[in-house]
């Protein structure tokens, strides 16, 4: 995430669009996308349309500063970019990779003001749906999985293919685990064993069966942080959270019974200012 404001005259900005190649992230496990916003009207009082970086192309981006430096990342999303495009090219194959069975995360890095609740949350204030144009990656993803499963259900239906949506949400916060679906639990363990691989003993796991039932979850295990997010200070820079959804699918092909389960995880890492 990158704030503008800077010592750069330049006003106006290139523009770039957003290149959709869904085999690019089939060969990349990893992606990392810069995501820059615009001016903020306060950082426009102060400054004028000043700005410290400039977008070369889709791939990379200079800081204007002395001396000048540039960096690449596997994609830059303009100030221009909606939250519909960045989601096309961000949460889509992320709600794929689940789908086909492999467990996704995705998380916002980068200061307080650079647009990491606007990203990842959005406008959810006026309806969690993509007609609303501002609201953001979370509930466009959960809308594009539960359009998926349904989906995937109806070309499959002589499968008997079913499948569970379940979620969790913790906290990390001075080195311990709290359930925020459950406030009562704090100091939950991290265990290990050979059938579920890494996971928190006795989470608490809420199943759901639509976006806004997922939505709702999320909305209200934030509530139950230790800091709200907005909130930059010490204590904030000590909670990260981590929303999960288990995605289960059970089907039956040529008398063989298929079972595939994978994670989406999104991750509010705080305190990334330092
Ligand atoms: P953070 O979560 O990183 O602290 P916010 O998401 O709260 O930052 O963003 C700070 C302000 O900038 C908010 O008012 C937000 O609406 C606005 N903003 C951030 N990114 C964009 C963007 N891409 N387009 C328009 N406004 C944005």
């Amino acid at each position: 995430m990158l704030s503008d404001g800077g010592d750069d005259d330049s006003s106006a900005p290139a523009r770039f669009e957003l290149q959709e190649d869904p085999s690019f992230w089939k060969d990349n496990n990893v992606q990392v996308v810069i995501r820059v916003r615009p001016l903020s009207s306060s950082e426009i009082s102060i400054q004028g349309n000043k700005r410290c970086v400039r977008q070369d192309n889709g791939q990379s981006i200079t800081w204007t500063g002395h001396p000048e430096s540039r960096f690449t990342f596997d994609l830059v999303a303009d100030e221009h970019i909606t939250q519909e495009s960045l989601f096309k090219v961000a949460g889509v194959p992320m709600v794929e990779n689940c789908m086909a069975g492999y467990n996704s995360c995705m998380f916002a890095y980068g200061q307080t003001g650079s647009g990491k609740t606007h990203t990842m949350l959005g406008d959810i204030e006026n309806g969690t749906r993509r007609n609303n144009e501002h609201c953001g990656m979370t509930p466009r993803v959960f809308e594009h999985l539960f359009l998926r499963i349904q989906k995937e259900k109806e070309i499959r239906g002589d499968e008997k293919l079913s499948f569970t949506c379940k979620c969790s949400f913790l906290e990390i916060y001075n080195e311990q685990i709290l359930d925020l679906l459950n406030p009562n639990a704090t100091n939950l363990q991290l265990r290990e064993d050979v059938k579920r691989g890494m996971h928190v003993e006795n989470l608490t796991e809420h199943e759901v069966s639509n976006a806004r039932e997922a939505m709702q979850q999320l909305i209200e295990g934030a509530a139950n942080r230790k800091v709200a997010s907005t909130n930059m200070n010490r204590a904030s820079s000590r909670s990260h959270s981590v929303f999960t959804c288990l995605i289960e699918s059970k089907w039956e092909s040529q008398g063989i019974k298929h079972h595939r389960f994978s994670h989406l995880n999104l991750v509010d890492l705080a305190g990334s200012e330092r």
